[in-house]
């Protein structure tokens, strides 16, 4: 049986024991409707040696907009349990919304610079959000190592910084993005598309793909990749935004760009909101169908 935990301290005196007994602890947040993304999370901490493994679902109300899909997002919980014990995972800590969200006019952590790009002025509170809910899961784990997804790769750096500038005694990973045979980032949010949708959705990969090639074969001018890109997505029904950015403060380029480069977009293909990102020199480039 795998242990549920809705309590911080039922979590915070098990992850104790484990500590005690010398084990080391390996921990990836969510929030459910758990996939092979999420999944390969685990398996990145299980390979770089985390000895107990700790998962926490927890779809957290701060990080949504009053318009964006809180109410409707999928709640699996049995279903993401059975995930969660095939890949060996030891302990699920899923709270309720009053343990987790509270007194955050109070105390909250907030980020600058790296959330004034691209999703951040577009979901205000979204990092705040999630930076404060993602500090309270550490500090109620206390993991050696944490695993964040680098689908998400504005929020990926919000939490390395977060860790760096509270010096929160935990690794941080950033996994690479699993994707579908026809190179869509996997995610929750993918079950809202229709047939139509999901088949449309694929110009959203091949569109990073035709920048990444266009910067591979020497392209150094920022607005001419930034077209490529944004031409490339003309079959989806908004572009949001898609960039081309400095792969550490997120900032885009204004004109050159260097080798290492982030071209990083959202998009809404129908009503749900698709966001993807690629990083030169870092990320492998996927296939297109
Ligand atoms: P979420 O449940 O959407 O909050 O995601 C939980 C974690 O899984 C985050 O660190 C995400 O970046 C990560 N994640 C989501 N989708 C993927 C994916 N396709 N590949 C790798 N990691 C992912």
């Amino acid at each position: 049986m795998l242990p549920i935990e809705t309590s911080p301290e039922g979590v915070r005196a098990w992850c104790a024991a484990q500590r005690s007994e010398g084990r080391t602890l390996g921990f990836v947040p969510t929030m459910g409707a758990l996939h092979e993304g999420h999944l390969q999370l685990i398996d990145a901490l299980k390979a770089r040696g985390a000895e107990r493994m700790v998962v926490s679902i927890f779809v957290n109300p701060t990080q949504f907009g009053p318009t964006e899909d809180f109410a409707k997002y999928p709640r699996v919980l049995a279903a993401d349990c059975a995930k969660l014990v095939a890949r060996g995972v030891d302990l699920v800590f899923a709270p309720d919304q009053s343990t987790m969200v509270r007194n955050e006019e109070r105390t909250a952590v907030r980020v600058n610079e790296l959330t004034e790009h691209l999703c951040g002025p577009l979901r205000p509170g979204h990092f705040e959000g999630v930076a404060t809910v993602v500090t309270k899961l550490l500090s109620i784990v206390g993991p050696c190592d944490a695993a964040f997804g680098r689908k998400d790769y504005q929020q990926f750096k919000v939490i390395e910084r977060l860790v760096t500038d509270l010096f929160l005694p935990v690794r941080v990973h950033g996994i690479p993005t699993v994707r579908e045979p026809d190179g869509l980032a996997l995610s929750s949010r993918n079950a809202y598309l229709s047939l139509e949708e999901r088949l449309r959705a694929a110009v959203v990969p091949n569109a990073l793909r035709a920048a990444v090639e266009a910067h591979t074969h020497g392209e150094r001018d920022a607005s001419v990749v930034r077209s490529v890109l944004q031409n490339a997505l003309r079959e989806v029904d908004r572009i949001e935004y898609a960039e081309v950015c400095d792969a550490d403060t997120l900032r885009p380029l204004p004109d050159k760009t260097a080798d290492r480069v982030l071209f990083v977009l959202a998009v809404r293909v129908g009503n749900t909101r698709l966001i993807d990102n690629f990083v030169t020199t870092e990320d492998v480039l996927f296939r297109s169908a």
